[in-house]
């Protein structure tokens, strides 16, 4: 009985104790750190001079009752074992008696709604941000008593997590912050986005798109690139799925006859199982690429290669066809019924490229039927040397096709040189210094991609890519290649020089073609094979402003600048495409060497009377502002 009221005592002693909200306040901050004196007291917020009393009062009750103890050798006080035990109950008590008169409901982003629980956001500290497991709990607290003083009834699972960031925004926890980041679009965005947009699917699509390029600044990118992205000196290619898909894949025929996805279909006898999947196989291929697939042609099956064409033409992805000179016995059947299709619907997702046909191209029923197939908007790549790959990035490489078949162009990058020329503020030195520090920020990020495919491809996350041939994947990552894009040569060898004269600025145009050339080689593993291009993506120099490196100057001849762009291209061999009008300028140069050419201009189909007509139209001729395709 004695034993029993000696503790009741004590018991009701620990009670008075905290009897004050200021003493249950110093416990909890000793139990953060311990403190000086003068420390405890400002950061109780107690006055130094004014409250001198109160304070050393309140302390001097918890030291009595054994909850706070004073260490003289380092003048600090420290909460006890038992302190610790009180506060915590304390605590707990303190929850529950709070949660039965106000409630915090949080509503959910799976639309449950559930009470309001600081464990939540205690969890998501360690397990997303990677907080230690003490400071998660303090600053969880510290948002648990802010959001009860804020008064509101109903909370949203995404508002608390702003909150949260705010909090950690103010603490300066900048690096936790980043961790938690919510990725996705204002409201606004999304209205505009609807109202924009022809389609709904276009609104998924380019609101998923969204979230993935943030992700990729976010976490893939490494941060200087991600800045040079966004301040425009360079454009990452497709960024919404540049850690996560190819950029081009080549494929035979043959190779697309090893994939096996498709064998449940019921194939009719004596027929090839290609033939009657092939629209499948184009529309599986397409959207396993970012950007474009090519289509090495090495059979004279003509039934075949027919259907293949058909289902290209209707696919909603860029292909590429490759018809090698060893098919010379039935391309010309090819081209036929290529432009049989071209008489009937649009081509804009479609290149044929020729290899080693540069002489052919001059006679009359082989021109005709070209011209058939570039009026309807498709793309043309003469390639000259018989061992030349031609892939729809508009880059040669400079081997036999069948070397890139299962593998291709992994990524590109375009660097905005009158962009970093401006940055450097037109000084030289400082324009190679930059030059250097982003190509090989560049070649980081190129390799970073090629582990993220690599490990995306061997997971069987991208089928058809990631189909299993004799014990290896479909795609082969290791063998691929990446693309630095020069965009603006011209323009900014010109700023370089000082002189509104192409032909001077020949000289500076080389030294950064050669320059880049030797920093890529550099910089790069050299199994991780990176090249340089003369040629742009369309996204590229829309986004730079219009700064091509094709366009050709108007002081000179045609003749000149094709004897200098023929220069300028064999330093990049891989890459030596030269941007033509139409087969007609073709035939004015007298000697076409062994550069490869490009004809282009993009078509569209009226859908009100089906006339096809160039893309860069606003209407059709009937006054129509729908198209088929775009
Ligand atoms: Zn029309």
């Amino acid at each position: 009985m004695e034993e029993e009221s000696k503790g009741f005592k004590t018991l009701s002693d620990i009670f008075k104790a905290l009897g004050f909200p200021v003493r249950v306040e110093i416990l909890k901050i000793l139990e953060r750190n311990p403190l000086r004196y003068s420390e405890l007291m400002k950061t109780v917020r107690l006055d130094r001079f004014s409250d001198a009393g109160k304070f050393a009062y309140h302390l001097s009750k918890l030291m009595e009752n054994g909850l706070v103890e004073y260490k003289p050798e380092s003048k600090i006080y420290v909460i006890t074992p038992l302190g610790k035990d009180v506060l915590n109950h304390a605590m707990n008590l303190f929850e529950s008696l709070r949660r039965k008169e106000n409630v915090l409901l949080v509503r959910r982003t799976d639309s449950s709604i559930e009470l309001f629980d600081r464990k939540r956001i205690e969890e998501c500290l360690v397990r997303e941000a990677g907080m230690d497991q003490d400071t998660a709990e303090t600053i969880a607290l510290e948002i648990e008593e802010r959001l009860y003083s804020l008064g509101v009834k109903y909370l949203t699972a995404p508002l608390i997590r702003e909150y949260v960031n705010a909090v950690l925004l103010e603490k300066k926890m900048e690096n936790y912050r980043h961790r938690l980041t919510r990725l996705g679009l204002p409201v606004h965005d999304v209205s505009e986005l609807i109202s924009v947009k022809r389609g709904l699917d276009d609104v998924v699509n380019e609101a998923g798109e969204e979230v993935l390029r943030q992700y990729a600044f976010l976490v893939k990118l490494p941060r200087e690139l991600g800045d040079a992205h966004l301040s425009g000196m360079v454009n990452i290619n497709h960024l919404a799925s540049f850690m996560f898909k190819p950029e081009e894949p080549v494929n035979s025929l043959e190779s697309l006859s090893l994939v096996k996805t498709y064998s449940y279909i019921p194939f009719s006898s004596g027929q090839s199982p290609l033939k009657q999947v092939a629209w499948r196989i184009v529309e599986a291929f397409s959207s396993s690429s970012m950007h474009a697939n090519s289509l090495l042609v090495n059979t004279d099956d003509l039934e075949l290669v027919e259907e293949f064409l058909k289902s290209i033409a209707i696919s909603q992805r860029k292909w590429n066809v490759i018809l090698s000179a060893k098919l010379e016995s039935v391309v010309f059947e090819i081209l036929r019924s290529l432009a049989e299709i071209a008489e009937k619907t649009v081509l804009p997702n479609f290149s044929l490229s020729l290899v080693g046909y540069d002489k052919k191209v001059s006679e009359e029923g082989f021109a005709n039927t070209l011209t058939k197939f570039l009026n309807a908007g498709g793309a043309l790549i003469l390639a000259g040397s018989q061992n030349s790959c031609p892939t729809h990035h508009l880059t040669v490489l400079n081997e036999d096709a069948d070397n890139y078949v299962r593998t291709g162009v992994l990524s590109s990058v375009s660097l905005n040189l009158p962009r970093i020329l401006e940055n450097a503020s037109l000084n030289e030195d400082a324009f190679w210094e930059n030059l250097g520090e982003i190509v090989s920020r560049i070649v980081e990020a190129l390799e970073l991609k090629r582990e993220s495919l690599r490990s995306i491809i061997e997971d069987r996350k991208l089928l058809p890519l990631s189909c299993r041939i004799n014990g290896e994947t479909y795609f082969l990552v290791e063998k691929g290649c990446s693309i630095i894009e020069l965009t603006g040569l011209y323009d900014a060898s010109c700023r370089l020089v000082g002189s509104q004269d192409a032909s001077a600025s020949f000289p500076e145009a080389e030294k950064i073609v050669k320059k880049v050339n030797e920093l890529a080689h550099k910089s790069s593993k050299r199994e991780n094979r990176v090249l340089v291009s003369l040629v742009s993506h369309e996204e590229a120099v829309q986004r730079f402003g219009g700064t091509r490196v094709n366009v050709f100057p108007r002081n000179m001849t045609f003749e000149e600048w094709f004897r200098f762009e023929s220069r300028l291209k064999s330093l990049t061999p891989e890459s030596n495409i030269i941007h033509l009008q139409g087969l007609e300028e073709l035939g004015s140069l007298r000697k076409a060497g062994r550069a490869s050419f490009l004809m282009y201009s993009p078509k569209t189909m009226c859908a009100s009377c089906g006339r096809i007509y160039p893309a860069s139209e606003e209407k059709c001729f009937c006054g129509s502002y729908l198209r088929t395709a775009f």
